[in-house]
């Protein structure tokens, strides 16, 4: 995005110290969120990532992924598919489990909401150490869609996701606004 945009953007976003654990800094996304102006450029920031790889889907990982990629599928005029933690989806699902700092946890998708017709741009809030989207990537390809993209507001590029996520993309391009 262009210069000023970014700098829009990243003036809405707090930054807070030792949350939810000592050590980390937390990108709080809510005044952007809170900001109608600020929001539409997000929107539209993403679903224009979303157009030019050739979606046909937007995949939003809960929770905060979902409050971002439902607006950008609209706007990019494409179906929403949520990717839920364990146990929160009434149909069947895939399951996919992936690391934690402290322990492992579980992402779902409805099996019959990704078909090999399907190219999926997966939206996120911030990519960190990469572990999330990872899980992502394998999910969606396990339900036989193609990733066509992973697109989120912001990567914390000194935790190095995307050099761990190189192997797992493979073609598929990663754009952090
Ligand atoms: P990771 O799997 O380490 O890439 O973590 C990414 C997921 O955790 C995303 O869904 C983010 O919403 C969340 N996350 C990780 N680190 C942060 C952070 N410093 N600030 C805000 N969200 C974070």
């Amino acid at each position: 995005v262009p210069g000023a945009v970014r700098d829009m953007l990243l003036g809405r976003i707090r930054d807070v110290a030792d949350y939810p654990v000592p050590g980390v800094m937390f990108k709080d996304i809510t005044p952007l969120l809170a900001d109608p102006e600020a929001f539409t450029v997000l929107t539209d920031s993403l679903a224009a990532i979303c157009s030019r790889r050739g979606a046909t889907k937007v995949v939003g990982l809960e929770a905060r992924g979902f409050i971002l990629a439902a607006p950008v599928a609209v706007r990019a005029g494409l179906g929403f598919i949520p990717v839920r933690k364990a146990g929160k989806l009434p149909g069947a699902t895939l399951a996919q489990s992936y690391e934690l700092e402290y322990g492992t946890a579980e992402m779902e998708v409805h099996a019959e909401d990704l078909t090999s017709e399907d190219r999926v741009v997966i939206v996120d809030d911030v990519l960190a150490t990469g572990g999330t989207a990872e899980a992502a990537l394998q999910l969606v390809r396990r339900a036989g869609a193609q990733v066509a993209g992973i697109a989120v507001l912001m990567e914390l590029g000194f935790l190095g996701g995307r050099d761990k996520l190189k192997p797992t993309l493979r073609d598929a391009p990663l754009d952090a606004l």
